[in-house]
């Protein structure tokens, strides 16, 4: 049985009809659906399974970066059918949430219908602030090209050009740094967080305040491709998780476990599990909350793979907002842009789904809901 879904719409039917499993479990779920303001046809679907006594709830998220949002549905299909089977309807209820950004799942883009990256947009409270990011500004040319493109070999040469004069002149940390924080200054910018809460935001939002209105316990798992080694999936945590990382690891017995800063991952602002440890720390400071993403790797850590990485994000948003002269550039691009978040080797796909079944045993072992 395949794991992978084509499209967004297999992917909500697949979603939908695997429901029945935990609907055999448990005897008390909803099922909630919302349908996107201007694309009617677009939903983001959840079930909720009620536990008996609501002590732990369990979240699994897919698609706040729409294209990720493919090896999300995998993750919480290997969820559904071997790892809710074993859990104790009683004390463990389930949000699961699929398809945060449909519309970025259903076109193959990471960010929603509005350009705005939603892992950037979990901004606390109202403050988009203008001024985060400064260095943005330095390297605005470079990852932010306001032009039509040209053939994708002239691209490349002037990526791989501007690469070196900025690492020259910027450094290679301040790059990174610039191009990963997010902004809320430029919409067809990179890494956009948006000037106010996205739809796709809001339902999260409201979701994980109700889950720790009713739940003693929530462990949350947000399903993310991209970053990281190739062939090791990260389990990634927030810098305001008490633990470290080498704790957690030592605790989920997983090998790789680093905290969203720059020191282990690189820094993000407006992060959603950042928000969801800000909601619990002020208004339910007795609830205990986990919330990691998985973050399955795809093209390497080395500086070269962080480089091409960087060119995948440049060159699919150049496309997006100014369109390319010749129709095969822009082939290129979606292609190396997907398999930049959705890989189609075999091997690759194989080890992303042991991973993944590695780090659900590890996790729901380690809090004894297994
Ligand atoms: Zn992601």
């Amino acid at each position: 049985m395949d794991y992978f879904p084509s499209s967004y719409d297999d992917s909500r039917a697949r979603f939908l009809q695997s429901l029945s499993l935990i609907q055999q479990k448990w005897h008390s779920t909803q099922l909630e659906a919302h349908p996107l303001k201007n694309h009617p046809d677009l939903t983001i679907d959840w079930l909720w399974a009620y536990a008996h006594k609501k002590e732990n709830l369990i979240i699994i998220s897919t698609a706040e970066h729409g294209i990720e949002g493919y090896v999300g549905y995998a993750m919480m299909k290997v969820f559904i059918e071997e790892f809710a089977p074993r859990l104790n309807p009683e004390n463990t209820g389930l949000l699961l949430l699929h398809g945060m950004n449909p519309w970025g799942m259903k076109h193959y883009r990471k960010v929603n219908e509005n350009s705005v990256d939603l892992n950037r947009n979990f901004v606390y409270g109202d403050n988009f602030d203008l001024a985060i990011n400064p260095e943005y500004h330095q390297v605005k040319e470079f990852i932010n090209p306001q032009r039509r493109m040209d053939s994708y070999g002239i691209e490349n040469l002037r990526f791989w050009g501007n690469v070196i004069k900025n690492i020259f002149t910027s450094g290679a940390s301040k790059i990174s740094r610039a191009s990963l924080l997010g902004q809320h200054h430029t919409p067809n910018g990179f890494y956009y967080g948006g000037t106010n809460h996205e739809e796709g935001t809001r339902v999260a939002m409201e979701l994980y305040r109700l889950a720790l209105e009713e739940y003693q316990s929530v462990i949350q798992i947000d399903m993310h491709t991209g970053y990281g080694p190739r062939y090791q999936m990260s389990i990634i945590i927030s810098p305001l998780d008490p633990m470290t990382s080498s704790e957690l690891s030592h605790k989920f017995n997983y090998p790789l476990v680093l905290k969203i800063n720059a020191e282990e991952f690189f820094a993000i602002s407006g992060d959603m599990a950042e928000y969801y440890y800000k909601l619990r720390n002020e208004h339910f400071p007795d609830r205990y909350l986990f919330a990691c993403g998985f973050e399955f790797g795809t093209l390497g850590s080395s500086l070269p793979a962080r480089i091409r990485s960087l060119r995948n994000m440049v060159f699919e948003n150049q496309l997006h907002w100014h369109g390319a002269k010749d129709s095969k550039a822009a082939e290129r691009i979606r292609h190396e842009f997907g398999e930049f978040y959705f890989p189609s080797e075999t091997k690759w796909r194989e080890k992303a789904l042991a991973d993944g079944r590695q780090a659900f045993e590890g996790i729901l072992h380690a809090y004894d809901l297994l």
